[in-house]
């Protein structure tokens, strides 16, 4: 098994927790863009959100209401932005889906 975020997930390389479910992992990002920066992941290796199926839609639906959650219990009620970076001109970097929760300051629009 050679994935980053399967590895994290399992524990094989550390993380700083911040939520974690049957469904899901959710952990601070190494290399935060933003005052709060969390990576919100499924257990369920998946490549990335074009590999997701029908099958996955109540994941997907999860990882989101996770995300909202994790915001809400860490005050960012100025708001946030939830991001799902794919392939190469998304600026995917890990081949394991994983939302971005990024908030604490104002964020500029459009992304770069
Ligand atoms: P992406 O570029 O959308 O695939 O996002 C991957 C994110 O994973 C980047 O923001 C990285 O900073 C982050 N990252 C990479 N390695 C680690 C790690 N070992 N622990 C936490 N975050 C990581
Ligand atoms: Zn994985």
């Amino acid at each position: 098994m050679s994935c980053l975020f399967c590895k994290i997930i399992e524990g094989a390389i550390p993380s700083t927790a911040v939520y974690q479910d049957e469904h899901c992992y959710a952990f601070a990002d190494i290399n935060p863009k933003a005052p709060t920066h969390i990576l919100v992941a499924p257990r369920k290796h998946l490549d990335s959100l074009a590999s997701a199926r029908d099958e996955d839609r109540l994941l997907l639906g999860h990882l989101l209401r996770t995300a909202a959650e994790i915001a809400r219990t860490r005050g960012l009620h100025k708001g946030y932005r939830v991001v799902i970076n794919h392939g190469e001109d998304g600026g995917q970097t890990v081949d394991h889906l994983h939302l971005h929760l990024l908030g604490g300051r104002a964020l500029g629009w459009p992304p770069g």
